[in-house]
């Protein structure tokens, strides 16, 4: 028998390669492929950085200074010349017939190339007065052949641009690519909603985009795309999360007074006033039998171990495992340290899953978490990536969320039969990210810091000061206290990082501190020799621990109160909330000293905030504010690629309004399967179903 001719989808025109499109050269597509574009989808979607206004056309002699101004006018000489301090000037005269306006660029002797005698051009800029005649300096040039004169060359809008390329060059690219192909767009919008946010339909918005009549239109057509991308994102969160919600079951695990005084019990404190409301919040979707879905924000040291402790446990009185997963190993065996110290007079069978188990014992504990024998296990995102069999999985804990993508947030529910799921992070994180990274999930928040803190003192030290600050130490470590000297990360590369901290911890061993006992701690260390170190660090054998940012999340060690951060302009603000969080955890008020060469203004308004406030929801904000989101943002951080027009930045008003469209649109047709949604059905599958397990949504 024949097989049937394979059916195949009817080719998408949008996602032609650019070499189908007339008139492309070679070189054109290598310089377009340098911008990451390769299909006319790419290029469509290739937007404006911003627009320059060129409808102020005049007439040479009506030019004035100060204002951008458009004139037109045949090249008439081109020129160039030495300047008397060794620049060189390109000279381009254009003329009106009458009048000469003269355009300049200086130290870029190929800018003559591009002009021809007799062209009909158009430059743009702010014009000068110079000698007996306006000149214009970097003027925006625009070719009029085939136009008429007078006309103008409107707005123009400035791309992204790579060697080789000029914007004017691109614009034509991009004017041909809308002509030929913007039809075949296909609108995703509903009209209602258009109709609502008065935007323009999908190929009015393209053509806006790439050739506005007015800035105005532009920025509504941005807008509009902007929305649109949020909206995907936002109706793909909504199902995903109705998705694990709604269909999937989890054990219900209730909390009786008798298990929540037994919990309490263990505690040496009173939980605060947000740590108790946090607990209440996870107790109440333990009880459900929808797998919670939680992200708990706390600050710095606010004391999100005990309220992950405390659900671990009421997951272990309801007869069900659960587990505890950190983002390193040094991290994962603090918890373990810390839940050992809470549950000391418990019967909770636990135990600690890493790395640095032996085959035989790494087989043991795997047959007895399969066999229900152990009730609670901390570990390493091993865990998950290893495929550990649970008899009875109620609760996953995961801390440092951020560290963990949406993707892994996957193999997390594909551990055993639906969790509940609570994710933990310490670095506050500003609510646009909480509502795209983390869009499916619920939050509660600490803000509040167990009674009794000091707040640290962080100064700014200049260079000069360092012997003084030296001296200061010493003192310090010699009355018992223990300081962390934090050397910066330098390119991003391990084995920099490395020397550096290397480097400052034999100067300071054989120099200014020599009389104490000096510990070093980095990323290349094995297992063994990093928890060897903290284990002296915390036995106070350590007085100073020179380590590069491992220390940054998490270890806690009470009598460290002093810090000094070498290179601090290299760290982000988070980051440095992060470091500063290691010396805030006791009675005694903590001293972090920063010495730092910042270059730019951003760096020095950076550690200016850091100096004045110790409130991490702040600091972040302000984080967000001036580098943009793409730390938390990036695509290391999440499964499911950037975003390509919106920026979380600038766009958060939009991002609200895309939400709430969202869930009123889930709301309404959960599976989004009425007609008239189709297309954005079919969109959101399309950009989100494989990386958020979509595919089956009904
Ligand atoms: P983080 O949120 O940074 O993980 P931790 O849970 O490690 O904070 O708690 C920081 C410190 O505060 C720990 O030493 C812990 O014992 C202590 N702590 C937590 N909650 C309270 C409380 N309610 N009262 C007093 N101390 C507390
Ligand atoms: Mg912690």
């Amino acid at each position: 028998m024949v097989p049937p001719p394979p059916t195949t989808a009817p080719p998408n025109p949008l996602e032609q390669p650019l070499s189908d499109l007339r008139g492309m050269t070679s070189t054109r597509l290598q310089q377009l492929q340098r911008l990451g574009l390769t299909t006319v989808r790419d290029v469509l979607f290739h937007f404006p950085r911003s627009y320059e206004d060129l409808t102020d056309i005049r007439p040479i002699p009506q030019l004035s200074a100060e204002r951008v101004q458009t004139t037109l006018g045949e090249v008439v000489e081109i020129g160039g010349r030495q300047l008397a301090d060794g620049r060189t000037i390109v000279s381009i005269v254009i003329s009106d017939g009458q009048h000469c306006l003269e355009g300049v660029w200086f130290n870029q002797p190929w800018a003559a190339s591009r002009f021809r005698y007799g062209q009909q051009l158009s430059f743009s800029g702010k014009p000068k007065w110079y000698r007996d005649h306006w000149q214009m300096s970097n003027p925006r040039v625009q070719h009029l052949d085939g136009l008429s004169l007078g006309k103008s060359p409107g707005i123009v809008p400035i791309y992204p641009l790579t060697e080789g390329l000029r914007n004017d060059q691109l614009w034509s690219v991009m004017r041909r690519t809308v002509d030929a192909q913007a039809a075949n767009l296909v609108e995703i919008l509903p009209a209602e909603l258009r109709r609502r946010h008065s935007w323009p339909d999908v190929h009015a918005a393209i053509r806006n985009i790439h050739a506005p009549k007015t800035v105005a239109l532009a920025r509504t057509a941005r807008r509009r795309f902007v929305f649109e991308e949020f909206l995907l994102l936002q109706l793909a969160l909504a199902l995903r999360r109705r998705e694990v919600r709604d269909r999937r079951k989890a054990p219900i695990l209730k909390l009786t007074p008798t298990i929540d005084t037994r919990i309490r019990r263990l505690f040496p404190f009173q939980l605060t006033g947000d740590q108790a409301r946090a607990v209440s919040e996870i107790c109440q979707d333990l009880a459900s039998d929808r797998p919670m879905q939680r992200l708990l924000q706390a600050d710095v040291g606010a004391g999100k171990t005990a309220v992950a402790v405390y659900a671990l446990l009421v997951t272990v009185a309801n007869k069900h495992q659960a587990v505890l997963m950190a983002p390193t190993e040094v991290l994962a065996r603090q918890h373990w340290l810390t839940l050992e110290c809470y549950l000391a007079h418990s019967r909770v069978r636990r135990l600690l899953l890493t790395g640095g188990l032996s085959g035989r014992q790494r087989r043991v504990a795997l047959a007895e978490i399969r066999s229900g024998q152990v009730d609670l296990v901390v570990g390493t995102q091993a865990v998950i990536e290893e495929d550990v069999q649970f008899s009875k999985l109620g609760l996953v804990v995961i801390d440092e969320q951020h560290r963990f993508g949406v993707g892994q947030r996957l193999r997390v529910r594909k551990l055993g039969t639906d969790p509940h799921y609570l994710v933990m992070t310490a670095t506050p994180i500003p609510r646009t990210v909480a509502l795209t990274v983390f869009g499916d999930l619920d939050t509660s928040i600490i803000h509040e810091l167990p009674p009794g803190r000091q707040p640290v003192k962080t100064r700014w030290i200049v260079a000069e000061k360092r012997e003084q600050l030296y001296a200061r130490l010493r003192e310090q470590l010699r009355a018992g206290r223990q300081a962390f000297v934090v050397c910066p990360l330098v390119e991003e590369s391990e084995a920099f990082d490395l020397k550096a901290a290397e480097r400052q911890y034999e100067e300071l061993k054989e120099g200014p501190f020599r009389e104490f006992s000096l510990g070093l701690l980095h990323g290349r260390q094995d297992v063994g020799d990093k928890e060897k170190v903290m284990e002296q660090f915390r036995s106070r054998d350590i007085d100073m621990l020179v380590s590069t940012t491992i220390i940054e999340v998490g270890v806690d060690v009470p009598n460290a109160t002093l810090m000094v951060v070498e290179h601090a302009e290299r760290f982000g603000l988070s980051q440095l909330h992060q470091l500063r969080g290691r010396i805030s955890r006791g009675a005694v008020a903590g001293e972090c000293y920063l010495f730092a060469n910042p270059t730019t203004d951003d760096a020095r308004d950076r550690l200016q905030a850091f100096t004045k406030t110790t409130d991490g929801f702040k600091l972040a904000e302000e984080d967000a504010r001036l580098r943009g989101l793409g730390e938390f943002f990036g695509t290391r951080q999440h499964g499911w690629g950037e975003l390509r027009v919106a920026d979380l930045t600038t766009d958060r008003e939009v991002l609200q309004l895309a939400r709430k469209d969202a869930i009123a649109l889930v709301a309404a047709d959960a599976g989004l399967r009425r007609p008239e949604h189709a297309p954005l059905r079919q969109a959101v599958l399309q950009r989100y179903g494989q990386t958020m397990e979509l595919a089956e949504i009904g």
